[in-house]
């Protein structure tokens, strides 16, 4: 495993690109895909929602302030055919001479929107400023409270709509004729954007001239009905389906693509997040989850025949994109994170299920060593884990060994000394590991009623090289003799060594000389090879 790796996975969470154990990756994939999905979708929602509530609430301002305009602009139109009516009013009901003519004409001529100016008398027209004398029925019921009338045309242009403003006067009344023209105008300029109608009784204007009678064609969004003071008019404005789309795209395309451009940016960040290991417990449970971790099994074999006498189990980590993990780069954040607990019942159950169908060939008695930690030795479900791992094997078929490293003694109290005595009374040994490195004392050996030590490999590597390993090594094999106490030597690599350390009675020899750490399923077959050739030194193994 490369040591940048190794670096950050120890450190923890890792800055960049640590790969993630690999098995749930489907199970992981869509959770984290949709996540992503909603945070990128959640911020230009929430824009397309603030920018429509913005939308609307300035479309009602602008719908509001448009019904008012048009109100004070229509007014002063209709005011001032309201006043060429009443400049007439002595000539209401007289003959339509040419002086009634003139004085028709002269307003027409001087008052502004006003096109005409035309008399009546009981229900008929007979006087114009136009066409002068006429006669034509009136339908005074068609007038709005009597005073207004909108109308899409009249006899002289049928095609201009006109809005005519009446002043009765006894019998007779005054009918000035707004242009139609002028009111589109001024409606025009005012609506803004906005629909706009100018309404009068049964009929309406909108904004192009148009005329209609009936109801108002829908304005869902935003609308505003304002009625005059003066006249019997009102006006209508507001804005069609889609205005606030339209608007937001107008005014608010800014924001749009300002939130659709952040969420994308926060979605691929939430999935990227998402997909680094967030801490080394959730890189760690997610190897677990996904049976990465394998135990692989070395040799320790017999010092005075050279016969496999056991195994210790040692782990290794299947990291996908990385190879073989050594366990000196992940256990220690197994122990810290509490996992070395479930990872070690789980290596017990992989080695039983493997082994345990062949323990017919192996030796009597076979041991099988695993490595615990101090934080195994505060749990109780030490002891049923064992047990679990003896009940897969037939009784006595194996010995169970548990190496505890000297570098980390375990704090003796009531509870640690309870499970050893447990563990004892179940027939699970007890191995001091690294033995010589550490500071175990003689009362320590005996409170943990160890049955083993295991001389640590650097003092083995320096047999024939320096003499204060080998004085200690001696020292050892008599403190060992003495407290009747089996001694193991690990890192065994040379003849030489196994000589030196078969003549002074160490009972067990572990080392790459003897075979290398190996799948349990190489470890039979070599097993094998190995009794066929008890006899003979065994060769060096190639597994790592
Ligand atoms: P350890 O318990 O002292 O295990 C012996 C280590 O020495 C193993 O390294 C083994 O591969 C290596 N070794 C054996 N023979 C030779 C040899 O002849 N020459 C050399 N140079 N090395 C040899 P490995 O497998 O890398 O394990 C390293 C350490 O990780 C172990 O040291 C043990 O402390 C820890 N470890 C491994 N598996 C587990 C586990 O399942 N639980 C716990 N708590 N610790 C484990
Ligand atoms: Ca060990
Ligand atoms: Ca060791």
């Amino acid at each position: 495993m490369p040591k940048r790796l190794a670096l950050l996975l120890l450190r923890g969470a890792p800055a960049t690109g640590l790969p993630s154990p690999a098995q749930p990756r489907a199970a992981r994939y869509w959770p984290r895909l949709a996540l992503s999905l909603l945070v990128a979708l959640a911020l230009p929602l929430l824009g397309v929602g603030v920018g429509a509530l913005q939308a609307r609430w300035l479309l009602q301002q602008r719908a509001d302030a448009v019904a008012d305009n048009a109100i004070i602009k229509l007014d002063r139109m209709i005011t001032n055919g309201e006043m060429a009516g009443k400049a007439v009013e002595l000539y209401a009901g007289r003959p339509c001479d040419i002086g009634t003519e003139r004085v028709l004409q002269r307003q027409v001529a001087t008052v502004p929107y006003v096109r005409s100016v035309n008399l009546s008398l009981r229900g008929q027209l007979y006087c114009t400023s136009l066409l002068g004398a006429v006669t034509e029925t009136i339908d005074a019921a068609a007038y709005t409270d009597g005073r207004l009338r909108l109308r899409p045309g009249n006899i002289t242009t049928p095609d201009v709509p006109v809005l005519i403003v009446r002043r009765p006067v006894g019998d007779a009344a005054i009918l000035s004729v707004v242009d139609g023209r002028y009111l589109q105008t001024a409606l025009q300029l005012t609506a803004q954007g906005s629909e706009l109608y100018f309404r009068v009784g049964a009929s309406h204007m909108d904004s192009q001239g148009r005329v209609g009678d009936g109801p108002l064609p829908p304005l869902p969004h935003a609308t505003a009905t304002r009625t005059s003071a003066h006249f019997p008019y009102s006006v209508v404005a507001g804005s069609p389906d889609g205005a606030v789309w339209t608007y937001m795209l107008e005014y608010n395309l800014a924001l749009l693509v300002l939130t659709a451009g952040v969420g994308l940016f926060g979605g691929l960040l939430c999935y990227r997040l998402l997909g680094r290991p967030s801490s080394p417990r959730a890189v760690l449970q997610r190897a677990l989850d996904a049976g990465q971790f394998e135990p692989f099994v070395q040799p320790i074999v017999n010092a005075d025949d050279g016969v496999w006498a056991g195994v210790e189990v040692l782990a290794r980590w299947h990291l996908p994109g990385e190879g073989l993990i050594r366990p000196d780069l992940f256990i220690p954040m197994a122990e810290q994170t509490g996992q070395i607990l479930p990872m070690t019942r789980e290596l017990m159950r992989q080695v039983a299920a493997a082994l345990a169908p062949h323990v017919a060939e192996l030796p009597p008695r076979f041991h099988i060593g695993f490595n615990i930690s101090a934080a195994h030795c505060r749990e109780p479900r030490l002891l049923d884990d064992c047990r679990d791992f003896l009940a897969a094997f037939p009784p006595d078929s194996v010995e169970l060994w548990l190496e505890l490293t000297e570098r980390e003694l375990i704090e003796p109290t009531d509870d640690t000394d309870l499970l050893f005595q447990q563990l004892d009374a179940i027939g699970v040994k007890v191995a001091i590991d690294d033995f010589g490195i550490g500071h175990a004392s003689l009362n320590y050996l005996q409170r943990f009623a160890v049955d083993a030590l295991k001389i640590d490999q650097s003092f083995v590597k320096r047999i024939g090289a320096d003499t204060l390993s080998a004085h200690l090594i001696d020292t050892l094999a008599a403190l060992a003799t003495k407290l009747d106490i089996d001694l193991v030597a690990e890192g065994v690599e040379t003849a030489a060594q196994r000589d030196y350390l078969q003549a002074l009675n160490v009972r067990y020899l572990q080392g790459y000389y003897f075979g290398r750490p190996m799948p349990v399923g190489e470890f039979i077959h070599a097993h094998r090879h190995q009794r066929a050739a008890a006899e003979t030194p065994a060769q060096p193994a190639t597994s790592q």
